[in-house]
Parts: structure tokens; sequence; C-alpha cells
């Protein structure tokens, strides 16, 4: 790339905001939150308007220029990457434009973290559920095009189901401009859910509308300890029949979870003085006075039923044990040990991951499968599982016994296969990246990667936008001469 190209980025964002990959202000931009991806981008630009990205990807159309959208950097799959190419920040754009009580919509700019969010929300009674472990950094712009997950799925949906409108410059840096707060357009095909999960491929997403909901004015959060998986879906479904659908969190730990957790991180605590088999962190949010108002005798409605709920599944043997939250301390404390998963993974060390999804009877039988799968393969490897099993996603780490390609592969295929015998998705809130490719090769329909990669060429012909990323074997773009500027 050239000193005039960079020259005229640095016209449109200013000296301050275009950073030289190889320069001393680059590092924190040259490496993503797992650790294990690392790249030196050519230069990083942080545009504070959308009229700025349209600029720079104009510029970046008639000068070839690969062009990598970088959020909050909390993705895990490697979908930063960036090597040689202009990662565009979208961290300047972070205002709440506009945040509404009445129709219950906020219109965020991509750069807005989610933390900020929640917070704008809370201040008028309301909440955002999009509710994870990396909320404090993660970006609506990154959390919409990886359709982020979470834990408030089961209740609320993933980030597509939150989001009513979008604003996306394309790669030409023609603006698209979708940023309704319509619930139902039946206007044509729906060219916003494109850019939802995209991963940056499409277009640069740079704002959105987004859907907020009535805040809970009482949680009840418990810890309950159960002798086998198959039981879990009973007690979820029981919990949803008492309250009338208010379980907003399912969230499930096994043995070997607590155990590690015990060894690496023992401030977190434990629940339960004897490890149990499977721990369930479960939330329930009411917002209606029937069930918040207090009693004569101080006690909750939602919390009584849920103690009678509990206390009928214990008596049955369902449930060994349960506590449930009595402060938002102890709320705090409960929440810490199950968000604590990814650091968990982190702090011990190279692991061959997963990120499943699976229909909610068939769990407990991908785990068995899986486990055995993996004892076969390496058997001295041992696993980390936690999930958010309510919308029936299993986050599976595998520690092998030694970093071997051929064998992380062999295990890669054999659990992959699990899945599919299960009828599951080898791919459920993380996104595919680049650690996910190979699996997008194998096991993704060829029909819809066929589709996938005509969307790609239609909107982005010269494969300028995250290259190499989601979709594999793009067709290299046709050798076009450059557009005169
Ligand atoms: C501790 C921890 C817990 C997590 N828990 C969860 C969880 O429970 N559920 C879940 O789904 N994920 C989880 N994640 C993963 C991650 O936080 C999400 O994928 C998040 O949505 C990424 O947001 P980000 O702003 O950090 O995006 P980044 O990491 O910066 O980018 C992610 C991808 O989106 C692209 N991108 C970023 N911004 C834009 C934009 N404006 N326009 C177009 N493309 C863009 C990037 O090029 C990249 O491909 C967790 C991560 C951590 C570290």
């Amino acid at each position: 790339m050239t000193p005039e190209l960079f020259r005229a980025i640095q016209s449109i964002v200013g000296p301050k905001h275009l950073l030289a990959g190889s320069g001393p202000d680059a590092a924190g931009y040259s490496a993503d939150w797992t650790g294990s991806y690392r790249w030196q981008p050519w230069a990083i630009a942080r545009p504070a308007s959308t009229d700025e990205v349209s600029a720079i990807l104009r510029l970046a159309a008639e000068n070839r220029l690969q062009v990598v959208p970088s959020g909050g950097r909390t993705g895990l799959t490697g979908g930063l990457h960036a090597e040689g190419a202009l990662m565009l920040s979208l961290e300047r754009m972070n205002r709440i434009r506009a945040i509404d009580a009445k129709t219950r919509t906020a219109v965020v700019e991509a750069g807005v973290i989610l933390s900020q969010i929640h917070d704008a929300a809370d201040d008028l009674g309301l909440y955002f559920p999009l509710w994870f472990g990396a909320r404090g950094s993660a970006m609506i712009g990154g959390a919409l095009s990886t359709n982020a997950g979470g834990s408030n799925v089961l209740r609320h949906g993933s980030a597509r189901a939150l989001c009513l409108g979008l604003e996306a410059v394309l790669a030409d840096g023609r603006v698209l401009n979708l940023m309704s707060a319509l619930h139902k357009d039946n206007s044509g095909y729906d060219l916003k859910d494109l850019f939802i999960g995209a991963e940056g491929t499409l277009g640069v997403i740079t704002a959105a509308t987004v859907r907020l909901v009535p805040k809970a004015r009482a949680h009840v959060t418990a810890m309950l300890a159960l002798d086998d998986l198959a039981d879990a879906l009973d007690v979820l479904n029981q919990l949803q029949t008492a309250s009338g659908g208010l379980v907003e969190a399912f969230e499930f730990m096994p043995r070997a979870y607590m155990e590690q957790l015990a060894r690496h991180l023992p401030h977190l605590g434990q629940p339960f003085t004897d490890v149990a088999a499977v721990t369930i962190l479960a939330e329930l949010g009411a917002t209606a006075p029937r069930d918040v108002a207090p009693e004569p005798d101080g006690t909750i409605p939602i919390a009584t039923l849920v103690e009678d709920t509990l206390g009928g599944l214990i008596e049955k043997g369902t449930v060994r044990d349960a506590i449930i939250a009595r402060s938002h301390a102890q709320r705090g404390a409960m929440w810490a040990r199950r968000e604590a998963a990814a650091e968990l993974a982190r702090v011990q060390g190279h692991s061959v991951d997963f990120d499943v999804a699976l229909p909610l009877d068939r769990l407990g039988p991908f785990l068995v499968q899986a486990e055995a799968e993996t004892a076969r393969l390496d058997p001295g490897a041992y696993t980390n599982t936690v999930g958010h099993l309510g919308d029936g996603n299993i986050h599976l780490a595998v520690f092998t016994t030694r970093a071997d390609p051929d064998l992380a592969d062999a295990i890669t295929t054999a659990v992959e296969d699990v899945v599919r015998r299960l009828d599951g998705s080898f791919s459920a809130e993380h996104g595919i990246g680049l650690s996910k490719l190979g699996s997008m090769r194998r096991r993704k329909d060829p029909v819809a990667l066929d589709v996938m990669r005509r969307i790609k060429a239609a909107l982005d012909p010269l494969a300028i936008l995250n290259p190499g990323k989601t979709v594999p074997d793009i067709p290299a773009p046709p050798d076009l001469p450059p557009r005169p500027s």
C-alpha cells in the first residue's frame, strides 16, 4: 500500500485516528481476546461517522485494499485476523443516538459497548437482553456481526431477534439505510438479516435500532445440583410451566467444570460441599405485580413459587440440592462461576473448541458420545464443558495431550460426526471466523455454500471485506483494473 493511500485515509479520519500497523499504538489491534490469533495490519483507521466509513470504503475499493472491521475484539473464532489489511475500528462511533421508553427501542452506533446499552436502558426501567461475559468490551456492531447469543437467548433470542433496523456501508462505499423501528416489514428480501452473522464479510455495520424489554423487578437466581443431565430438561419445563415462561437463563456446568474452577479459580468458591454431576444456574425474571409485590410476611411470590417448585423436584429426587440467592452479592457470585468459562478455558492453554447446538433432548447423548470419541482418539485428553442448556448450546473444550494438528483434526471430525448424527449444528453462537472454516467446508450443505458465495460475489465483487473468513473457498476476484479515483 502506498504512502499516498495512507495520506488519503488520514485526510478522512484525521492524523490522530490513522495508526500505522507497525507503530507502537497498534499492539492492541494486532491480537484478539484469545491470544491465539496475531497479525500485523497495514494500518488502523478509527472513523467517527458513517460518512467517514463510506469514504474509506470507496478508497479501499478503488485501491483493492482489504478491510477488516473491528469491534471490541472479544470474538472467539479468529474473525479479526487482518495481516496486511486496513483494520476499521468502530470504537469512536459510540453514541446512543436515541433511546425511547415508549417504543422500547434504542438507536445505537456500531461502536457502542453492550454494557452502555444496558446502563442506558436501566435508567428507563428497561433491559437490553444481549447478556454475556464480554458485555463490558463487546460492541453492538461486533455482536450483530457474530449474531451473538449469551445467557438470555432462551427467553429473548439472539442478537438477530433483538435488531429491528440496521445501517451498513457496502464494499463500494454506498450506505444501505435499513434503520427502521418496524416490528414487521415484508417489503421484499430481508436485507438486514444478511448482515447479521456475516462477520464483516458483506458490509460494515455502522448503526442499529435494537429492541428493549421491561426490566425485571425481581430476579430469582438459583444453583441446582442434579445427578443426571437427563433430568435437567424436566426441571426447566417445570419452572417454565409454573412461572408462565419467566426463565431467562438455564446454564449448565458439569462436575469436571466445577472441579477445574476449584483448581484454577478457587476464589470463585463452590455452591455445594459435594460437587454434583450436574450443576445448573437457573434465573427467572419477573415484572408483574402479582409476582414481585411482597406479601405481608415479606416474601416475594415469584421466589415462593420457585422454592415450591424446586421443593417438589427435590422430593421426587429429580433435584438433589438447591440454593437460592438471597442478596445481590450472592446472585453475582453465582454468575461469576458461570461467566468464568472463557477465562477458565484460556488459563488451561490450547484446546480444540466446539460451540455446538443440539435438540434439547440430545445434549446428554452428545456429551457421552463426544467424550467417548475424544477418549478413543487421545486417551489422556480431558474436557471442559459449559453450556446455555436452555437453548441447546454446548461449549466443549478438549485439552489434548499433545499439540498435533492431525489429532485436532481427527477429534474435530469425530465430534462433528456425533453432532450430525444427533441433528445438531457445528456452530451455535460464536460464528465461523477462521477457526471453523474447515467445518463449514465439510459440514455445510453445498447448495447453501454456493448461495453464500454468490451473495458474497454480488455484494463484495473485489473480495476486500474481511477476506478469507466465514465462507470457505471464495473464488479470486476478477482481475479488473483499479477504478480511476
Ligand atoms: C469472556 C467472553 C465471553 C463470551 N461469551 C459469549 C456468549 O455467551 N455468547 C456469544 O455469542 N459470544 C460470546 N463471546 C464471544 C464474543 O464476545 C462475541 O462474539 C461478540 O459479539 C463479539 O463482539 P466484538 O465487538 O468484540 O466483535 P469483534 O471481536 O471485534 O469482531 C467479531 C467479528 O465481527 C466483525 N465485526 C466487528 N464489528 C463489525 C462491524 N461494525 N461491522 C461488520 N463486522 C464487524 C469482525 O470483523 C469479526 O469478524 C464471549 C467472548 C468472551 C471473551
